[in-house]
Formats: structure tokens, C-alpha cells, sequence
């Protein structure tokens, strides 16, 4: 298991504004990749949110010279929209969230939201509109308390409750032997990952920030709680009608989406809905049916 507490504590110290942002995004992207050069411009101004809407420019980026990762990428969500990004393993799918974030600018082109350039917008304004759900959630070995309220420090503890209950996860805490006191993490309480993900939701209701950026494991995980790690996802979703990104790898998890956005050589090649991505029978359709003609024990079924 990936040791968090000691490199989190210790940026947390020197970078404080960042921390937040780090708890959320330590699943991502491991500490090393994070570029703390990326700063403020002189004259950056505090992020205006007017919806949440997000354009890509002719976006290039590559972690190294000699291997372009996005090439002119561009697209456009509209505010209060729920999308999803799919492509290949290793495409930049992540790419473009920790361009989002900054923890990388892009090498040209510009991203913008609702029409202000990253670069012209201070940092810690960007990332507090950002909230992300990894499906491993990282926890730290604390309260259960402190592990929700992290979200936001100014948090009251009757803040924290109703944060719980609304990430349905209250009744289940209220179970464990000392309640919100209950330690929990590696060396505390084992939960498990649908909790887990309902303590990173509760996190994000705290924090509420304009776009919610959802993280889609790879890893095989059991039709049960699928279904489950859905529902606490699509329940956050629904209540609240803010721009929605998702990672996806399993299709069948974001068929419902506005648009989907396929990602491929650098570039977006296609986008629609499911259906649309369908009758195009092009790279979208190809990885629909390889997918579903594989059911969760490995086992294949037949096609229709
Ligand atoms: P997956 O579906 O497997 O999660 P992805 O589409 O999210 O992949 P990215 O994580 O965005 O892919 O990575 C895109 C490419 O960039 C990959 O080939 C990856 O190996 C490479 N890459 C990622 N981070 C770095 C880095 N810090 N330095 C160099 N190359 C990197």
C-alpha cells in the first residue's frame, strides 16, 4: 500500500495551500510528478466561476521533448455538464487533469474556465474549484472526523455530520466502536472501498467546489460494488448540477454522460453520446464491443 502520511505531512508543512489538493489528488498522480515551478503569474486574478464550463485550445503538452503526449488538442464542456474521457491506457486521459489542476502547464495552447486562462488565475483559487473522487480513496491515520473535515478546516463538527449524512455514510459511522473519533487508515479501522468513497464524497461536499472530477480505478472490481460505487457517484451528481469529468475505463459506467470525449494519439477523435459514438462505429464502438463481450468473471458471452 502506497505510504502517504509522511510526504503529505511534509508538503503539507511547506506548502500548505496545496495540501488540499494533494489529499485528493495523491491517487492520480504520484508526489514526484507534481511540479511545485508551476506559479502565480504576477498579475493573476482570483478564479471568476461562472458555471463551470472548460475549453481546450489547440493544447500541446509532453513530459518530455521527444514524446508529445496531447498534440493541438481541442474541445469544449459546457457548464453543469456530466462528460467522460476514454481512450487507450497511458493516451493522457490523467494528462489533462493535472494540466487542469497545473501541476504542469501546457507547452502551448491555452485551457480555459468559463473563459479565463489557467495561467491568468491564481493557483489556490483554481484548485479550490476543483474536487476530485478517486475511487481508492486516500485516508489518513486519523478520525473519521478529521478525514471528512479535511475538506474544509473551518468545518464545524455539525458541518462534518450533515456532510456525512448527505454521502450516506453517517449511519454507518455511527456503528463504528467510537463513532467520528474512530481511527481510521492503515494502522486504524479497515472500511471498506464503497465507505471509503463515500468519506472522499462527504470530503467533497465540504469543500464544494464548482467542477467534480471522478476517477474511474482499473482494476477489476466486483459487479456489487460497482453498482454501489456508482450509486454514491450518480447521487452526488444529481444533487448537485455542477460540471461533471469523468476517467473512465469501463464504458458501461459512462454511457449516460452528455458527451464523450474518445482521446487518441494526442488528440480528441471523437465525441458524442454512447449512441452516437456507436452508430459511428469508429474507435468508440470498437472499444464498446471488445468490452461488453467480456463479462466480469472473464468469461465471454455472446455478442448481439
Ligand atoms: P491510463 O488509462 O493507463 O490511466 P492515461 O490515459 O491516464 O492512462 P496518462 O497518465 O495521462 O495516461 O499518461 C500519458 C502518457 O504520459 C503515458 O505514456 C505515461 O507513461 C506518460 N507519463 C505520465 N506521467 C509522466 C511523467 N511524469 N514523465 C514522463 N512521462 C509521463
Amino acid at each position: 500500500v502506497f505510504q502517504l502520511s509522511i510526504p503529505l505531512n511534509f508538503l503539507g508543512s511547506v506548502y500548505r495551500e496545496m495540501r488540499q489538493a494533494f489529499t485528493d489528488m495523491e491517487h492520480l498522480f504520484s508526489l514526484k510528478q507534481i511540479n511545485i515551478q508551476v506559479k502565480d503569474a504576477p498579475n493573476a486574478k482570483d478564479l471568476a466561476m461562472k458555471g463551470g464550463s472548460l475549453q481546450f485550445d489547440n493544447v500541446s503538452f509532453a513530459y518530455n521533448p521527444n514524446r508529445p503526449i496531447l498534440k493541438d488538442c481541442s474541445f469544449h464542456i459546457p457548464a453543469g455538464n456530466k462528460v467522460a474521457f476514454v481512450g487507450p491506457s497511458g493516451c493522457g486521459k490523467s494528462t489533462l487533469l493535472r494540466l487542469l489542476f497545473r501541476f504542469y502547464d501546457a507547452n502551448s495552447g491555452k485551457i480555459m474556465i468559463d473563459g479565463q486562462p489557467l495561467t491568468s488565475i491564481t493557483i489556490k483559487s483554481l484548485r479550490d474549484a476543483i474536487g476530485v473522487v478517486p475511487q481508492d480513496t486516500p485516508l489518513f491515520n486519523d478520525t473519521i472526523k478529521y478525514n471528512i473535515g479535511y475538506g474544509n478546516p473551518k468545518a464545524s463538527e455539525e458541518e462534518i455530520i450533515q456532510a456525512a449524512k448527505r454521502a450516506q455514510i453517517h449511519h454507518i459511522i455511527e456503528t463504528f466502536p467510537d463513532g467520528y473519533e474512530t481511527k481510521v487508515g492503515e494502522r486504524g479501522l479497515m472500511i471498506s472501498g464503497g465507505e471509503k468513497q463515500r468519506l472522499a464524497i462527504s470530503r467533497l461536499l465540504l469543500k464544494n467546489p464548482d467542477i467534480l472530477f471522478f476517477d474511474e480505478a482499473t482494476s477489476a472490481l466486483d459487479t456489487s460494488t460497482e453498482k454501489e460505487l456508482l450509486q454514491n457517484v450518480n447521487s452526488l451528481i444529481q444533487k448537485s448540477r455542477k460540471t461533471s469529468i469523468f476517467i473512465a475505463h469501463r464504458l458501461r459506467t459512462i454511457k449516460n454522460c452528455d458527451i464523450i470525449y474518445v482521446l487518441k494519439d494526442g488528440q480528441v477523435v471523437e465525441q458524442g453520446t454512447h449512441e452516437e459514438l456507436l452508430k459511428l462505429n469508429g474507435v468508440y464502438a470498437s472499444m464498446w464491443h471488445s468490452q461488453e463481450s467480456i463479462v466480469d468473471d472473464g468469461t465471454f458471452t455472446k455478442k448481439e
